[in-house]
């Protein structure tokens, strides 16, 4: 019989469990005998596996047979060392891909959820990966289901089930028994299945299934999503294509006319190979995707979680920041800083009306020492009358007045009623917003006053509850509760204050001159959120508050003119920030989002970048997000776009430093024999420069620190290719000064006699370590960015220039590298002669300074 055609009970003798739960021990048995709760990964691929795709590149497969068949037929020697700079540069890739899986792999283990569960008859908060069959498990809106579920308990509860199904409107669940053979886990009602989403209600369930017994994981292998493609990645790949037919192109040529002139064909076609290998750039899309990976390695650090891979490089194109306000722009922690209570009949001899409403109309519990818990607005009013009344006094008015029933708050209505016993009448009290009062008070003249007083309070920018009640003689059925909040007596108000985080401001002013625009959308009073705008510098005089009612009467194309001028959203549905972000990227806007329930995830999947809270965010929203804060905090939004363009800038640089150093290789060889030259560099040399030497200080660029404009210049628009703002024409015009440095070098070293061919080969290398200082920042000098100021790329080019000694001193690389040991004047000639590129690229900073100034915010 399938789990949903029985009851629970049976179900609970079957799984050995009850529903308390299981016990901690007899949990942690059956977690090492099931395994944990999670579906398995694609197999990784073993660290080898890894290390001999760095070989299945064409191009190298191609180097590899030419070099072995020229080993065969002639010398032995090229052959084995092409093999081992094929190794080498293996090994550079291989430890790279590595560590940026590794660096993903830890940002998955960030984003696992937890999950409430009865152990021991208590409901605890465990990983969900340590959920095991028989395990009894509460599910509330917001929740991701942990594993396959036998519903027990039901409370309106609908489930999203388009992961598993495909159906796109939540499903009513329930808890009866079930008929028929065979049900789809669609039709399965009493059910809930791992990895489908609560959007409505609670539950509690028991464990039928985990990990890959789930229905889920019954398909999984379908489920295994590759990483998605970032634009990036796609603009890269297509280039790369491009860029590939050109170069071999131009090899083909060079071995023709090689072959033409008479020269020997195996020589000829391994240089030409070599050429090709060495300057068909197929592994930048691979380094892209890994400098992303480790970006969002380095994003988890400011506690900016990645889910989706492109957002690291998008991050940097935000022109529109769309923010909650509490908890986000504020700490959540509310204090009342004024109550004012108004004299109506006293219902109580001891305690004013408003202190009823204070100390009753609420779901604040203290915990054991005596510390209010529950929602932050209603923790804020408990405290305050814990202050008027010592602790006996407010535990004798809820013994004095016990609650008998309830109207919920909801955000839609603003407002709650509670209802409570005294002799045999019954109080009714109700808080909320001030115009979710003053609509439902008897006295008309008494709802005028509190509109106009509450506005008053809210223009300091804080948030206003009203109080209000009425007795009533008997207690009509639940359903007509609703019914009852009208015609009420007004009881007083009182304001509380949310102060700002503390970094929001700075954080704000630093968007503003980045380009970017701050919105705040929240729920409160639009006197309330407009004030604290204001004091955290988002809005300023002339900017629009735009209501979620307001918002509701404008058509879209109203709502298009309008929406860059608004900066403030109030009283808004969670539902409508959709039609924000979509108003905004009809503007052409590149918007982030952030959002925290269950009604926020579509406008969270819709925004370019969206943001969900780590610690108040709910499961619905973190899987719709982008990204997620792990501090909830607004600041790090910002800290994230500045790392964000760091990330990319910094990948523009290794693009540009390869590709310069690949074109300089094509203009020297192809450039040589029209100049009557001998052939300049030998395939060994143009090999161990591209895979060696460039490699150590490409990846050190990565650690390069933020441009000093980062933030002071406006979003990259998301489109831009990566060859824009001069980056082209400096790959361009730099390789064929460092072909010029070098052939001049050939030219004069053939003229004096010297071992030129040593000569041109340091020079080239040399070269492009000068290009790698200067190149560090696209306007900033090396001397005002500091020399020490990039370690690693100190490092590297220590490295790499001692490894370059290294060929030409060592005796034993000669022969192998064709090499001859430089006297002191050739060394320092090529030293010198190397430094022209640095220089230049020095000077084209100040030209581009000069005479191109970066648009400033
Ligand atoms: P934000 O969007 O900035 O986070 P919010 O989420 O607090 O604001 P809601 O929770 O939707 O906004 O609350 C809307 C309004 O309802 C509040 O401004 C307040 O006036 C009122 N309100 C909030 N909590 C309660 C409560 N527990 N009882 C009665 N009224 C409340």
């Amino acid at each position: 019989m399938a789990f949903y055609q029985q009851l629970p009970e049976d179900l609970f003798a079957k799984f050995e469990t009850s529903k308390n739960g299981l016990t901690q021990s007899e949990a942690q048995e059956r977690l090492k005998k099931f395994g944990p709760n999670a579906l398995q990964e694609k197999k990784k691929k073993p660290a080898w596996v890894l290390f001999l795709a760095q070989f299945k590149d064409f191009m190298i497969l191609i180097l590899a047979a030419a070099a072995v068949i020229s080993g065969i037929v002639g010398d032995l020697t090229d052959t084995i060392i092409i093999l081992v700079i094929l190794v080498l540069n293996a090994v550079l890739g291989f430890v790279q891909e590595y560590r940026a899986e590794k660096a993903m792999d830890s940002l998955k283990k960030l984003t696992e959820t937890q999950t409430k569960v009865f152990r021991d008859g208590q409901l605890i908060t465990v990983p969900s990966r340590d959920l095991v069959p028989g395990d009894v498990v509460t599910l509330e809106a917001g929740n991701m289901v942990p594993a396959d579920l036998r519903l027990i308990d039901t409370f309106s509860l609908k489930i999203d089930e388009s992961s598993l199904t495909g159906e796109s409107v939540p499903i009513d669940k329930q808890n009866g028994v079930l008929e028929g053979e065979n049900l789809n886990p669609g039709d399965q009602l009493n059910m809930a299945f791992k990895g489908t989403l609560v959007t409505n209600g609670r539950a509690n369930g028991l464990v039928v299934a985990t990990g890959m017994s789930t229905e889920i994981g019954k398909i999984a292998s379908l489920l295994q999503e590759n990483p998605p493609v970032t634009p990036l990645q796609q603009r890269m790949q297509r280039f790369g294509k491009v860029i590939s037919v050109i170069i071999l192109g131009i090899c083909a040529v060079l071995f023709a006319s090689g072959i033409a002139r008479g020269e020997e064909i195996l020589p000829v076609l391994l240089l030409s190979v070599s050429l090709a290998v060495a300057a068909i750039p197929e592994a930048l899309p691979a380094l892209i995707t890994i400098a992303l990976s480790l970006g969002a390695g380095r994003l988890a650090k400011k506690k900016a979680l990645v889910r989706k891979l492109p957002a690291v490089e998008s991050l940097g194109s935000v022109t529109y920041i769309c923010t909650d306000k509490t908890g986000t722009l504020t700490q959540n922690k509310m204090t009342v800083t004024e109550t004012e209570a108004f004299h109506q009949a006293p219902i109580s001899s001891e305690f004013s009306n408003l202190q009823l409403g204070l100390g009753l109309c609420h779901d604040v519990h203290l915990d054991k020492k005596g510390r209010p818990e529950g929602e932050s607005t209603e923790v804020a009013l408990v405290e305050r009358i814990l202050q008027e009344l010592t602790s006996t006094q407010y535990q004798n008015l809820a013994e004095n007045y016990p609650r008998v029933g309830e109207v919920p708050f909801d955000s839609s209505r603003k407002r709650m009623s509670t209802f409570h016993q005294v002799g045999n009448q019954f109080l009714m009290l109700c808080k909320g917003a001030p115009e979710a009062i003053s609509s439902i008070l008897k006295d008309k003249d008494q709802a005028r006053q509190l509109h106009q007083s509450a506005e008053d309070w809210a223009n300091r920018g804080e948030r206003v509850l009203a109080f209000a009640g009425k007795i009533l003689s008997n207690l009509p059925p639940e359903a007509d509760w609703l019914g009852l909040e009208s015609d009420l007596d007004f009881y007083g108000k009182v304001g509380m204050i949310d102060p700002p985080r503390e970094e929001v401001k700075l954080a704000i002013s630093e968007c503003k001159t980045a380009g970017i625009h701050p919105v705040m959308i929240t729920g409160d009073h639009p006197a309330t959120a407009r004030a604290i705008a204001e004091a955290v510098g988002i809005w300023k005089k002339g900017d629009l508050v735009l209501t979620g009612a307001e918002l509701g009467n404008l058509s879209d194309e109203a709502f298009s003119q309008q929406v860059e001028q608004v900066t403030v959203y109030a009283r808004v549905a969670p539902e409508q920030k959709l039609r924000i972000v979509q108003a905004l990227q009809q503007k052409g806007h590149f918007a982030a989002m952030t959002g925290d329930g269950v009604n926020d995830a579509p406008s969270l999947k819709a925004a370019n970048i969206g943001v969900a809270m780590g610690i108040a965010g709910t499961d619905v929203s973190k899987e719709a997000a982008h990204l997620i804060l792990l501090d909830d905090n607004f600041s790090t939004i910002v800290r994230a776009v500045k790392e964000g363009r760091r990330i990319y800038d910094n990948i523009v640089k290794f693009v540009k430093y390869i590709m310069t150093c690949n074109g300089a290789e094509i203009w020297t060889i192809g450039l040589a024999p029209f100049l009557g030259f001998p052939n300049p560099l030998l395939p060994i040399h143009i090999l161990w420069i591209n895979l060696v030497t460039d490699g150590l200080p490409a990846l050190a660029l990565a650690s390069e620190r933020a441009e000093k404009d980062a933030m002071k210049r406006p979003p990259r628009p998301p489109k831009q290719s990566l060859f824009a703002n001069g980056v082209g024409y400096h790959i361009i015009w730099v390789g064929m000064l460092m072909a010029g440095v070098t052939l001049f070098t050939q030219y004069w070293a053939i003229k004096n006699g010297w071992h030129w061919q040593t000569m041109v080969f340091s020079v080239l290398a040399f070269s492009q370590l000068g290009h790698v200082l200067a190149v560090r920042s696209d306007r900033t000098f090396l001397f005002q960015q500091g020399f020490l100021s990039n370690k690693p790329l100190l490092l590297a080019v220590g490295a790499t220039f001692m490894l370059q000694l290294g060929v030409i001193y060592l005796p034993f690389m000669n022969p192998i590298f064709r090499t001859e040991p430089l006297d002191l004047e050739e060394l320092l000639f090529s030293g010198a002669i190397a430094l022209v590129v640095f220089h230049a690229v020095e000077v084209e900073k100040w030209v581009r300074s000069r005479f191109f100034p970066v648009k400033k915010t």
